[in-house]
């Protein structure tokens, strides 16, 4: 045997995705990711995210869960958590007592949040305040065109949904940056500091209503048009949630067309894929569950995050129609987290260490613990449940690589494993890695996309 072929048999070593699959699997990566790209754009919120995801599934034949009735092999049902978080299940043919199989992923991202009492006027502009969802570095949201998306539950009870800045010809928002001419003193400020948090003010308006008198006349004409096409005044603003988020579309990226630039590819990546996994089964074995869910950003606290008892309770359910407690569903269960990882970067490599880190187009990403300083605050993934998974991929032909989110000390974060670990179900992180996580403007590889939907197919059918 020769050095090479030695190399070859003993040594792990990561390949581009495209070197390894067949032609055919490219251009199926290439179909999978127009439709994504349009899901990027229609969901961008996690209400938004939750309406396209409920229309699918019923168009896909998934009816509302009745935790009353006893479900039979095939059945495909749907809950939906206050219109932020969705769990879709395929009745399996086994029995609730071997467990059932779960895909975690969440549909929030990070983004500007309106306060309850945003809209004031400066100078003659109207503005809104802002308050950070999740991580980012603020610097980034400043001079790029944004659009506002929610909803407004006015006095009388009734719900407008808002969504603007993101058809041709509509008005987007933009918050104001200083000219370098004039940034000598902010070019002073850490890069962190560079934006500060209440310099996040949206500019929404800068004409006056037509008076001879009066002060506040921008705010007013504002207020003015807000009443003539939502019916809201200005009170309305404290039962709403009004998310800004950028108003670019995905596109591709480089010449090749092998990669997408887009808002929210945290956690749409996996969030769709896990969708159209469940989509794709019939009549699984186990219990098939995708659940997407919100607040994962803000550490899945929350009614609507999974810290809470929803999924449990949706499964304690199942199991109660089958004569069962949800814990001994639960405790035979298996779980893919799947969120994104980040993904090593040519430009600023120093934070990544080479030889665990996930790269674009080398397949999805699993990844074993997340947490920082000495693995605090992750589940990590049992050897055992690893060596299932790893051989599940390999069988399948699903391509894959491991990844740990940048060197020892240098950071950390979480995702959603451990409050579903907790329940004494058996987890590991697998998703797809991320260039530019939490910008704006995220970019990931389609065929790393094609592969967490592949993975997600083969995790149901087993
Ligand atoms: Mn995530
Ligand atoms: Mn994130």
């Amino acid at each position: 045997m020769s050095v090479e072929e030695l190399k070859k048999e003993l040594f792990y070593k990561p390949q581009h995705a495209s070197a390894v699959v067949e032609e055919n699997e490219v251009a199926k990566a290439d179909a999978f990711a127009e439709d994504y790209k349009k899901f990027l754009d229609n969901a961008k919120t996690e209400r938004e995210a939750v309406a396209v995801v409920l229309e699918d599934a019923k168009n896909k034949g998934f009816e509302e869960f009745n935790p009353e009735k006893q479900y039979k092999a095939g059945d495909k049902v749907y809950y939906v958590n206050r219109d932020k978080a969705i769990i879709l299940a395929v009745i399996g043919k086994k029995s609730l007592k071997e467990g059932v199989k779960i895909a975690a992923a969440h549909i929030d991202s990070p983004r500007l949040d309106l306060k309850p009492n945003p809209l004031y006027e400066s100078d003659e502009l109207a503005l809104f305040k802002t308050h950070y969802y999740g991580g980012i570095k603020k610097y980034q949201w400043v001079a790029i065109p944004l659009a506002l998306h929610g909803v407004i539950v006015k006095a009388d009870g009734s719900k407008v949904t808002v969504k603007i800045g993101e058809d041709e010809g509509e008005p987007k928002f933009v918050i104001s940056d200083i000219l370098p001419h004039l940034g000598s003193e902010q070019g002073k400020r850490t890069l962190s500091e560079g934006i500060q948090g209440e310099e996040l003010n949206v500019i929404v308006g800068s004409r006056p209503f037509k008076s001879d008198e009066g002060s506040e006349l921008v705010k007013l004409n504002i207020l003015k048009l807000l009443n003539e096409k939502y019916g809201i005044v200005e009170s309305d603003f404290l039962s709403a949630e009004l998310e800004v988020v950028p108003a670019f579309k995905a596109d591709d990226i480089g010449f090749d067309r092998g990669l997408i630039g887009s808002y929210g590819h945290d956690d749409r990546v996996c969030a769709y894929p896990a969708e159209q996994a469940i989509f794709s089964i019939e009549n699984p074995d186990y219990t098939a569950i995708t659940v997407l869910t919100d607040k994962e950003e803000t550490g899945s606290d929350g009614n609507t995050g999974l810290q809470s008892s929803y999924l449990v309770y949706f499964i304690n359910d199942l199991a109660k129609a089958n004569g069962l407690d949800g814990y001994q569903v639960l405790s035979k269960s298996e779980c893919l987290s799947a969120d994104v990882n980040s993904a090593y970067d040519p430009t600023f490599n120093s934070v990544f260490e080479k030889n665990n880190t996930s790269y674009l187009n080398k397949g999805v990403v699993i990844t074993k613990y997340t947490g920082a300083r000495g693995k605090g605050g992750t589940s990590d993934a049992s050897a055992e449940y690893m060596g299932k998974i790893r051989t599940m991929l390999d069988k399948a032909g699903v391509v894959w690589q491991i990844g740990e989110l940048g060197k020892v000390d240098a950071g950390g974060g979480g995702t959603v494993a451990k409050y579903i670990a907790n329940l004494d179900v058996d987890v590991v992180d697998l998703g797809v890695p991320v260039l530019s996580m939490h910008a704006p403007y995220e970019v990931i590889s389609k065929l790393d996309l094609y592969m967490a939907y592949r993975a997600f197919t083969e995790f149901f059918k087993q």
